[in-house]
């Protein structure tokens, strides 16, 4: 996959993602860096490999994307807890984790303004604590399996069309999403 993102100071953020074994990485050297990409790339558009031609070579990563299991669970631990990335790590495929994250912050914080308003303790404060948590991790869990789909459609032999038929269905099931909403 080749995408790229507008960003501030008329820079533009270029990322080209591949499968590949977790000690794939490109040379410190940054023209053989384009040398391999260009290589990689080979039977790409003309205008999309000018990205790599032109790209900063101060700013050239080797980036490995990690993610956690859909529904990946842990047993709730007395004082402590997780919320964002740590909880519920997943592909960027949805642009969701950071929204994810910072909903997260905000709904712990409203629960635990609430435990100590109500002045809970122990077992109580845990509960009410486990109980956001469930709430936390099935949220991330549903959106981690969109996730995974648009990953695999995005990196597939078959795409563009697998990444047109993913925003399809996407786009359908926001429709339905939002009728939903409408009756509700
Ligand atoms: C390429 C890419 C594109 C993305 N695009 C989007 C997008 O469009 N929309 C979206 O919503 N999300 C996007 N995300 C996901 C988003 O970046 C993350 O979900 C979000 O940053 C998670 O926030 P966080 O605070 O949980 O974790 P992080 O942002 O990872 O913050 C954790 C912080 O803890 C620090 N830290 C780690 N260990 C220690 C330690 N031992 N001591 C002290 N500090 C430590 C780290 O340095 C870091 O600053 C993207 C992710 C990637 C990789």
């Amino acid at each position: 996959m080749f995408g790229t993102q507008r960003n501030g100071n008329g820079r533009v953020r270029a990322y080209l993602w591949h499968r590949a074994p977790l000690e794939w990485k490109l040379p410190n050297d940054p023209k053989e860096a384009k040398r391999i990409l260009k290589e990689l790339y080979f039977d790409w558009a003309p205008w999309m490999l000018k990205f790599i031609d032109i790209a900063d070579e101060q700013a050239m990563y080797t980036r490995p994307l990690f993610f956690l299991p859909v529904g990946h669970r842990w047993e709730h631990k007395p004082g402590v807890t997780l919320i964002g990335d740590a909880a519920h790590l997943m592909s960027p495929f949805s642009g969701s984790g950071a929204n994810l994250a910072m909903l997260d912050g905000l709904e712990l914080g409203l629960v635990l303004a609430d435990v100590v308003s109500k002045g809970l303790e122990g077992e109580a404060r845990e509960a009410a604590i486990a109980e956001w948590e469930e709430k936390m991790l099935t949220r991330g869990e549903e959106v981690a399996v969109k996730t995974v789909k648009s990953l695999e459609a995005c990196l597939h032999p078959g795409a563009p069309r697998t990444m047109i038929e993913r925003f399809k269905e996407m786009v359908s099931q926001g429709k339905e999403g939002s009728r939903q909403v409408q009756q509700e």
